[in-house]
């Protein structure tokens, strides 16, 4: 049977083995190095089912614990898998969990053949327990991003999927000493690409004013993807961030502003890349060399639930069909 570990992103201190059926109390205290108040010392009850290859994961402190940003809810039960986020209290000590191979070989994790991205903060939906999320979506600081990065990797998951098609030739349209440039897998737009850097940098929270240089350069790169593009003169082109991305490893996105993609089928497919969810590269530049790391406004995941408009005239439309059909107005083709 794989064996369970949670892991603190920030690095904050070694992964916590939560042993199958045994139930594991956290909070405040040593063992998580977590000095915060607001966190109960008996915030969390977890229980490992290592066989089915989910954490059960009970609030037990007042201050709200989250799993992808939905609340759990004082005493209420939230199954959680790995390549989610448990963030333990208002929004804050975020972690993951690993199902690692056992001495017996046997496998644990899971894959997902469809695509992984905002759609899979709402599968915690469904359960009756659950309250949307109301709380805070500032960061914590990471204490030491390369070692939380590597140590919360877990190929094969679906929130590592961009690491692998960064590495395929066949998704590959530029490459340089820094940075690779791929095709979205699902793009939502005419041009749709992602520009990610080598290094490898989990997200915009591992970002510190050293990696101006290295963010300014995937600008650079970016403009000349556009420039290239045979549309340039009659297309729009927006780069720029996802505040709380789906997929692990910084990637900046690079996208026409036509919106003409059959991916692209959901509110919060659109509101992601249409409000200020979407934050524009220069300002992720300009937060870096200011405060020397990225931080994103309280309850800025609301702003996915927001009725949709169009981008170029405001109008208002009730569903993502009209919407789409409104837009090609503005955009013929
Ligand atoms: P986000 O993490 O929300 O900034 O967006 C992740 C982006 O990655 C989305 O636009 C997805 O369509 C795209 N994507 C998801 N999986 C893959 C993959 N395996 N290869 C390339 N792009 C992907
Ligand atoms: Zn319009």
């Amino acid at each position: 049977m794989p064996i369970c570990w949670l892991i603190s992103v920030e690095g904050n201190h070694k992964p916590i083995r939560l042993p199958h059926l045994q139930t594991v109390v956290l909070g405040r205290g040593p063992e998580t190095t977590i000095k915060d108040k607001k966190c109960s010392r008996q915030q969390v009850e977890l229980q490992a089912e290592c066989n089915k290859g989910y954490v059960k994961v009970r609030q037990l402190g007042s201050n709200p614990t989250s799993i992808d940003s939905v609340v759990v809810g004082k005493d209420n039960v939230v199954k959680m898998k790995p390549g989610q986020q448990l963030h333990l209290v208002n929004q804050l000590y975020q972690y993951t969990l690993e199902f690692k191979v056992d001495p017996t070989g046997l496998h644990g994790g899971s894959k997902r053949p469809r695509e992984p991205t905002l759609d899979d903060r709402d599968g915690h939906r469904e359960s009756p327990n659950l309250k949307a999320a109301k709380q805070t979506d500032r960061v914590s600081v990471p204490v030491n991003h390369r070692e939380a990065t590597k140590t919360s990797e877990h190929v094969g998951h679906w929130n590592q999927g961009l690491k692998a098609s960064m590495h395929d030739p066949q998704m590959q349209v530029y490459k340089d000493d820094l940075v690779v440039v791929i095709k979205d897998k699902y793009p939502k737009a005419r041009y749709h690409w992602l520009v990610l850097p080598w290094q490898s940098i989990s997200s915009l929270k591992a970002l510190r004013d050293e990696h101006c240089g290295l963010l300014k350069h995937m600008q650079r790169v970016a403009d000349q993807m556009i420039q290239k593009c045979p549309d340039v003169h009659s297309t729009h082109f927006r780069k720029g961030y996802h505040a709380i991305p789906s997929m692990s490893h910084v990637h900046l996105h690079v996208i026409s502003q036509d919106f003409d993609s059959p991916c692209l089928k959901t509110k919060k497919h659109w509101n992601s890349f249409t409000t200020d969810y979407f934050i524009e590269s220069h300002d992720i530049v300009q937060m870096l060399e200011t405060n020397g790391r990225v931080t994103v406004k309280e309850g800025i995941i609301e702003l996915l639930k927001q009725s949709l408009s169009c981008h170029m005239c405001h109008k208002e439309l009730a569903t993502v069909p009209s919407l789409k059909e409104h837009i090609k107005s503005h955009f013929p083709r």
